[in-house]
């Protein structure tokens, strides 16, 4: 079943979660490929290298997203904390006409439905965007700058919400699907987990919700090109502690003390064993130490350092092996030198899957905005993380990058999401969810 042999090899615990609202789902997608079959090759474009023309409707609302867009950056919220931001979204999606608006969903998540034509009888899809900012100051020097210091839109989460909400005003306008199209606007995407809070909160089944698409800006990537890949397209990113603790005593007389700062400084050396001896070399893997805290003076020896850092991996398979691989080399060097170790090892968001279907209904999406040259359909993975990996691990789906030009990179202090970008992402959303809901 297409259900997924690759999805429920990476992650068995999922499949418990497909809920009776899979079944009609994954007929319809076979019936979608049957017919796509019958209708044989796509004729050729005509436009190989010219982009295509942008929907008239999402251009010609550029300036009010861009204007949402800049509300938005300027009064950024953190993690769950979002309240002004949610409830902007609120109000936006009723004044559109929304057939539902939910909020408060995963703590300070919404959802607004929009149903298509009458009669419609299709599946329901979601589409998601986040809303949340990070604890940065921004040195931007925009006009629209966060007006909060320690807080900044560094991730262009604005950006997506904006396009979205353009989107959701499209399709509630329009209508021309069959089916439904959940909006999803969820809080906590960094660091929070706030997709996995909103799946937890039964999400999926209030809503029927049967597949889900998201999407992230990515500098670097021109604007008006998307990138997308089936598979692990962002990394499962864990975290570990380590606490390392051996013997004070006076720095000239070593041999009476256990140094745990030599311990630690082994360790942080046999730690890149993992992925420089252990792991296969065309498999991926980053172990990084991020952090080593020890010591107060320069004649004495402490008695215990702090270490911590993260494991990024792309297959459940490479995540088991790289923790227990952690575990051994941390454990044989600090017992090689006489020092007691305390290992933490947290796991966080998983792998984001991307599944084979979805991705192709979704790279198709994006060339009948972009043109096809200027979709990357096997980008290469990315070893940072996304909680819509908990949205694909519900139900099936796949995420997409959209081009933010020449910016400063996520994260950045100087960054920030460029409006230029806003008609080619609403029109992707627009002719996505009409694209997997055919009238
Ligand atoms: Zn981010
Ligand atoms: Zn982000």
């Amino acid at each position: 079943m297409r259900a997924g042999p690759d999805h429920i090899r990476e992650f068995p615990e999922a499949t418990a979660r497909f809920s009776l609202v899979m079944l009609p789902y994954l007929a319809y997608m076979a019936r979608k490929r049957q017919k796509a079959n019958d209708l044989g090759p796509a004729a050729p474009s005509g436009c190989k290298d010219d982009r295509m023309p942008l929907l008239p409707e999402s251009l010609a609302m550029k300036d009010d997203v861009a204007s949402w867009r800049r509300h938005l950056h300027a009064q950024p919220e953190l993690l769950y904390d979002v309240h002004q931001t949610a409830e902007f979204v609120a109000d936006k999606l009723r004044q559109f006409g929304c057939d539902e608006v939910v909020t408060g969903i995963g703590r300070t998540g919404v959802v607004g439905l929009i149903r298509g034509r009458p009669g419609s009888n299709g599946p329901t899809i979601g589409l998601r965007a986040d809303m949340d900012a990070l604890p940065v100051t921004e040195t931007s020097g925009v006009a629209w700058a966060s007006r909060t210091a320690g807080r900044m839109h560094a991730c262009g989460h604005d950006g997506h919400t904006a396009m979205l909400l353009g989107a959701a005003s499209q399709l509630a306008q329009s209508r021309n699907f069959n089916g439904s199209v959940a909006v999803i606007f969820q809080p906590a995407e960094e660091g929070g987990a706030g997709g996995r809070e909103m799946v937890r909160d039964g999400m999926m089944e209030r809503f029927g919700i049967a597949s889900v698409y998201g999407m992230h800006n990515l500098p670097g990537l021109p604007v008006g090109d998307f990138a997308i890949r089936k598979g692990p397209i962002m990394a499962a990113t864990d975290e570990f502690i380590l606490t390392i603790r051996g013997r004070s005593g006076h720095a000239a007389m070593p041999h009476n003390t256990i140094d745990p700062i030599v311990a630690g400084s082994a360790i942080v050396a046999g730690l890149q064993m993992i992925a420089a001896r252990n792991a296969d070399p065309l498999e991926s893997v980053v172990v990084s130490v991020t952090k080593f805290n020890a010591g107060f003076a320069h004649n004495v020896i402490p008695d215990e350092a702090k270490l911590a850092g993260t494991v990024r991996s792309l297959t459940t398979a490479m995540r088991d092996f790289a923790e227990r691989r952690l575990g051994e080399i941390v454990r044989g060097i600090a017992a090689a030198h006489g020092a007691e170790v305390d290992v933490r090892y947290i796991r966080n968001y998983p792998v984001t899957f991307n599944h084979a279907d979805e991705t192709v209904v979704a790279a198709d999406a994006a060339a009948s905005v972009a043109g096809d040259d200027h979709v990357e359909r096997e980008t290469a993975p990315m070893m940072g993380g996304e909680d819509f990996s908990y949205m694909l691990e519900s139900r099936p789906g796949a995420f997409i990058f959209i081009g933010n030009g020449d910016s400063s990179g996520l994260h950045s202090s100087s960054y920030d999401f460029n409006d230029d970008a806003i008609p080619h992402g609403v029109s992707y959303w627009v002719k996505l969810a009409e694209s997997v809901l055919p009238l």
